[in-house]
């Protein structure tokens, strides 16, 4: 059988690119393919869905999040994720984000991101924001609870970036999954997928993490597929938290096809693939009151 022609993919990135900041941009530029087609389909979401559904992707979550002294980004990308997400919410799911450390009221900039933008989910990246996700517990960062809370409420889901990351700025420290196990413990309704499971470094960290909470999910992007059976060979065990995602187009992922061809040529069953590229990311992502 053929790979499906319906892949929900829960982790791209289409960002507002005036944002970025120069060094952040050409660490993503330095290794992309065809700039201008993105700079394309950052203006144009109509273009962008036509691509994806060439590609046999019907679905796609748009990362964003706030990091202004790493990547550059402001609240304001909220914004514009929300209002891209608008012109297509069918293939569109928008992830926003918000840094608590420099956010003077939290609690009502979650009221805006959530009930008046309408954001899908929060994003949450410790190495590019500069706190682990637990960093309420020990005094650091309080106000991080509320963001957990608000999400919590509306069943609106958290990513966490797991795992290092190359970008100039970067605290790669910060990306050991350990630390989103504090938050399935202080928030059990609340939805949160690991990104990338911690890799390069923290596999059985993220392995540990999802299997030991019930809603606690993995995503698959910025992992050469190729390397999923000998690095997560229990993958199995957790079908239906599996999550399809490629990370598209950050260093090292070239072809949003060209990797769901791959995942689906590797040895794990066909009944779990099907799952983790379709079923699960689609239940995922529709899940929830709001939609
Ligand atoms: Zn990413």
């Amino acid at each position: 059988m053929d790979a499906p022609r319906d892949v929900v993919d829960v982790h791209v990135h289409v960002q507002p690119w005036e944002q970025i900041s120069s060094s952040a941009r050409s660490t993503l530029e330095g290794d992309m393919d065809d700039v201008q087609r993105l700079l394309r389909f950052q203006r144009e979401p109509a273009a962008f869905a036509a691509h994806l559904r060439e590609h046999g992707i019907r679905r796609v979550g748009l990362v964003n999040y706030v990091a202004p002294d790493t990547m550059g980004f402001g609240p304001s990308c909220n914004d514009w994720v929300a209002r891209y997400r608008d012109h297509d919410p069918e293939t569109f799911f928008a992830w926003g984000g918000i840094h608590p450390g420099v956010t003077p009221d939290v609690r009502s900039e979650m009221v805006r991101l959530l009930d008046e933008l309408r954001l899908d989910g929060i994003k949450v990246h410790p190495p590019h924001q500069g706190f682990a996700a637990n960093a309420y517990l020990d005094g650091t960062l309080p106000a991080l609870r509320e963001v957990y809370a608000a999400c919590e409420e509306r069943d609106v889901p958290v990513m966490v970036h797991t795992g290092t990351s190359i970008f100039p700025g970067a605290r790669s420290r910060l990306g050991d999954p350990m630390h989103a196990d504090d938050v399935a413990v202080d928030f059990p309704e609340l939805r949160i997928v690991l990104a990338h499971c911690g890799r390069p470094l923290w596999y059985e960290h993220a392995f540990f993490v999802a299997r030991r909470h019930p809603n606690v999910y993995l995503d698959l992007s910025g992992i050469p597929p190729r390397q999923l059976p000998e690095r997560l060979p229990r993958l199995p065990m957790l079908a239906g938290k599996v999550l399809w995602g490629t990370d598209w187009p950050s260093p090292g992922v070239r072809d949003l096809r060209r990797n769901v061809e791959t995942f689906w040529a590797l040895p794990f069953p066909e009944d779990f693939r099907r799952s983790v590229l379709v079923d699960a990311p689609d239940r995922f992502l529709t899940r929830g009151p709001r939609r």
